[in-house]
C-alpha cells in the first residue's frame, strides 16, 4: 500500500515529487481520511468497521474502490461520513488532511465536502462548515510554526440526487469571507442534471461565486453542457469523457488531425480546467470507453491538444494515493518530465479559485520550487 510520503520520482530519477510544489484542487475530505482516525474515531462513536487495524481497514478500502463497480467504490464513504458526525471528529479530520497535503508538498489545497451529510449527530450546516474550518486553521497555523506555508480553501458540495442545493449555495455565501471559495455539485450524475439546481446556480451567478461541477465522470457530454450552461462551472470535476467530443479526422503517419466538437471547443479556447484524477477515473469506470489502463486515460490527448488539464487525487485513501503518486503514474504511462509536471502545476495555480495576485504568488511558488529541484 501507498504511503502519502513515499518517495516517487519520474521514470528516469530526478528529484522526489514530494518536494516539488503543488496544486491540490479537486480532494475530498471524506475520501481523505487516515485509517488510523477512522479506527480511533470508530471506536468512540460505537461505528462497527469490517477490520479491526488502520492497515487492515487500508487494505479493504482498497480493495472496494477497485472492484470496478461504482457501488463497491461509494461504500467506504459510508464508514468515512460515519465518524464525521460531530465537530470534533471533522475538526481533527480537517486538521490532518492539512498536515498529509503539506507532507506531500502541495502549497494550496482546495477542500471539498457536502456538509449535508453531516448532520445526523445535531450539527447544523454552519456549525459543520465552522468545525472543518477550524480544523483547516489548525493545520495552517501548525504548518506556519514549522516554516511551510500552505494556503487552504473550502469547497461546498450540494448532492445532484437532493433537494438542498439552494441551502447549501446560500451556506458558501455565507461563510465566503470565511474560508468557503466555491459551490459543487457531486454526486450521481447520470438522471440527475444540473438543471434541477438552476435556483442554486442561478443565486451563486447574480452573488459572483465560483462553481465547479462533477461532470464528464459518470455521464457524458450532455452533463458537461448542463455543467457550463446551467452551472456556469469554472472548472469541470473530472470532466474526462469531454473527449468524447474530440474526434480523429486523419492519420497520416505521425501526424493526428484531430476535430474539436463544440463543448470542447469551449472548455479548451475558455480554459475551463478539468480537475482530472487519474486512478479515481480508472477505479470509477468514468474511462472505461477508452480502455482499463492508465495509458488508455485520455489525460494525455487532452494535454497535447491544449487543454487546461489538471492533476488530482479525488479521493486518497479509497484509491491509496497521493498527488505524487498520480503524478508519477502518469508520468510512467506517458513519458512525462520535470517540465510537463511543472505545466500541471502551474494550470492548477492558474485555476485555484483565489484572488489573481495569490494565484501569481502561487505560480512563482512553483516556479522556483522546480527550479531549485
Ligand atoms: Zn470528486
Amino acid at each position: 500500500m501507498s504511503a502519502p510520503d513515499q518517495e516517487y520520482r519520474l521514470p528516469n530519477g530526478g528529484p522526489s515529487i514530494a518536494l516539488l510544489p503543488k496544486v491540490s484542487l479537486h480532494d475530498h475530505l471524506d475520501g481523505g481520511v487516515r485509517p488510523e482516525t477512522l479506527v480511533e474515531l470508530a471506536d468512540e462513536v460505537g461505528l462497527a468497521l469490517p477490520a479491526a487495524d488502520a492497515p487492515s481497514l487500508a487494505a479493504w478500502i482498497e480493495a472496494r474502490c477497485d472492484s470496478g463497480s461504482l457501488v463497491s467504490y461509494l461504500e467506504p464513504f459510508d464508514l468515512t461520513v460515519g465518524v464525521m458526525q460531530t465537530e470534533s471528529g471533522l475538526r481533527r479530520i480537517a486538521h490532518e488532511f492539512v498536515l498529509d497535503l503539506a507532507a506531500d508538498g502541495v502549497i494550496h489545497g482546495e477542500i471539498r465536502w457536502a456538509p449535508e451529510q453531516h448532520t445526523r449527530s445535531g450539527l447544523s450546516i454552519d456549525q459543520a462548515v465552522e468545525a472543518v474550518q477550524a480544523g483547516l486553521d489548525d493545520g495552517v497555523a501548525d504548518l506556519a510554526e514549522r516554516g511551510h506555508v500552505i494556503t487552504i480553501g473550502q469547497i461546498l458540495s450540494a448532492l445532484r440526487t437532493e433537494g438542498r442545493s439552494l441551502e447549501i449555495a446560500e451556506l458558501a455565501l455565507r461563510h465566503r469571507e470565511r474560508g468557503v471559495v466555491a459551490f459543487d455539485l457531486a454526486g450521481a450524475e447520470n438522471g440527475f442534471p444540473a438543471a434541477a439546481h438552476s435556483e442554486a446556480f442561478d443565486l451563486l451567478a447574480r452573488e459572483f461565486f465560483p462553481v465547479t461541477v462533477h461532470a464528464g465522470e459518470a455521464d457524458g457530454l450532455d452533463s458537461i453542457k448542463g455543467a457550463l450552461l446551467d452551472g456556469r462551472a469554472l472548472r469541470l470535476g473530472h470532466g474526462v469523457r469531454l473527449a468524447e467530443d474530440v474526434s480523429v479526422l486523419e492519420r497520416d503517419g505521425d501526424n493526428t488531425t484531430v476535430g474539436l466538437g463544440p463543448v470542447a471547443s469551449w472548455v479548451r479556447d475558455r480554459e475551463v480546467a478539468l480537475e482530472l484524477s487519474p486512478s479515481s477515473n480508472l477505479q470509477t469506470g468514468a474511462i472505461a470507453q477508452w480502455g482499463t489502463e492508465l495509458y488508455d486515460h485520455p489525460f494525455d490527448v487532452l494535454y497535447q491538444l491544449g487543454f487546461r488539464v489538471t492533476v488530482n487525487t479525488d479521493n486518497r485513501l479509497m484509491s491509496g494515493t497521493s498527488l505524487s503518486r498520480e503524478l508519477a503514474l502518469l508520468a510512467q504511462a506517458f513519458d512525462y518530465d520535470l517540465a510537463d509536471l511543472e505545466r500541471f502545476q502551474l494550470s492548477a495555480a492558474a485555476s485555484a479559485f483565489l484572488p489573481l495576485e495569490d494565484r501569481d504568488i502561487l505560480a512563482d511558488r512553483i516556479v522556483d520550487g522546480f527550479e531549485r529541484a
